[in-house]
């Protein structure tokens, strides 16, 4: 009996050990979820929606967006970290819920490390301060004495706490040494509509959010974090040459999967992003954006492990004083 049945759980984990690779050679034999842990329309959101239609070309499968929003993106993080990892659901996790959730949040019900398997980094994404369009300030030094003399009045927008707007206007404001209202929202899409219609005053967002509004002149930019202007809003002065140049930002958006993805399948998704990456109309809608396209050398799973890994470390001490 004992015989009969150990045999029989041999055979089983032998079918098992077949079936496996075999499934991950036939991937995708259906549609993938990509969850988006902002409200649509935002930058995670764009970023993914552009290189996901180009990837689900390449896979014969759709790939279908499901924006879970809610606490900066930690929700939809949570939700992915624990979803079946059989590559059908994977997230655009980015700079906030894969590196700065982690000193931010400190019960986070995932580490960005431990739970995950890096697939490949989508977009370096520089930050941008921006204001309501009749925000009186004009430029970025009145911007700075403004918000010193007005410190108690103005407020400043963002896509929940360890968001990437969250993060880098807390870095700004303690450059600044000043503690605006925060006003949530469930991602900088909404936070940019009410930008526009002048409900808050300013926010430091993503660039792919801001070169439509910048472009239509429905809101104000006083300066880009980045060492460099971008080609994208060659108008728009770095904060080096605006004077603040201790206000250095930019983002990232990657693509990940939950810990124990089979390599196979990891290895299928990370060639559909390079693909993607590579494809002239998909280059030329990520620049138009202003995103900073990585280079070969940092689309491989292993450079994204190394960049959330040095990125925990470096927001980390930034991050722990003020939780
Ligand atoms: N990336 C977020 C979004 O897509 C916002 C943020 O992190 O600030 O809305």
């Amino acid at each position: 009996m004992t015989s009969i049945r150990s045999l029989a759980g041999a055979c089983l984990a032998a079918l098992c050990a077949l079936a496996a690779p075999a499934s991950a050679q036939n991937y995708p034999t259906r549609s993938i979820t990509m969850i988006v842990p902002f409200a649509a329309g935002g930058p995670t959101d764009v970023i993914s929606r552009i290189v996901t239609a180009h990837m689900a070309q390449t896979l014969g499968q759709s790939i279908i967006i499901e924006n879970v929003v809610g606490a900066g993106g930690t929700t939809a993080t949570t939700r992915a970290a624990r979803a079946v990892n059989d590559g059908y659901t994977l997230i655009t996790g980015h700079m906030g819920t894969h590196a700065a959730s982690v000193p931010l949040y400190p019960k986070l019900a995932y580490h960005p490390e431990k739970d995950f398997e890096p697939i490949a980094l989508l977009a370096g994404t520089p930050i941008l301060i921006l204001a309501r369009k009749d925000f009186p300030p004009k430029d970025l030094k009145e911007f700075v004495a403004y918000v010193k003399a007005n410190a108690e009045k103005v407020n400043a927008a963002h896509a929940g706490v360890g968001s990437v707007s969250h993060v880098s206007c807390e870095l700004l404001n303690s450059i600044l040494g000043i503690k605006p209202v925060g006003v949530p929202f469930n991602g900088t899409g909404p936070a940019m509509n009410a930008l526009v219609a002048g409900q808050v005053d300013y926010m430091c967002d993503q660039i792919v959010n801001a070169v439509p509004q910048i472009n239509a002149g429905t809101i104000k930019a006083y300066a880009i974090a980045t060492p460099e202007r971008n080609p994208s809003l060659p108008n728009v002065p770095t904060t080096t040459e605006a004077g603040l140049p201790a206000f250095q930002a930019q983002a990232w958006n990657a693509i990940f999967a939950p810990k124990g993805t089979s390599p196979a399948i990891i290895a299928t998704l990370n060639a559909a992003t390079v693909k993607a990456l590579d494809d002239e109309a998909v280059r030329k809608r990520l620049l138009e954006l202003g995103s900073v396209i990585p280079p070969v050398s940092a689309r491989t799973p292993e450079a994204l492990a190394t960049l959330v890994k040095s990125e925990i470390a470096k927001w980390t001490p930034v991050l722990k004083p003020a939780s």
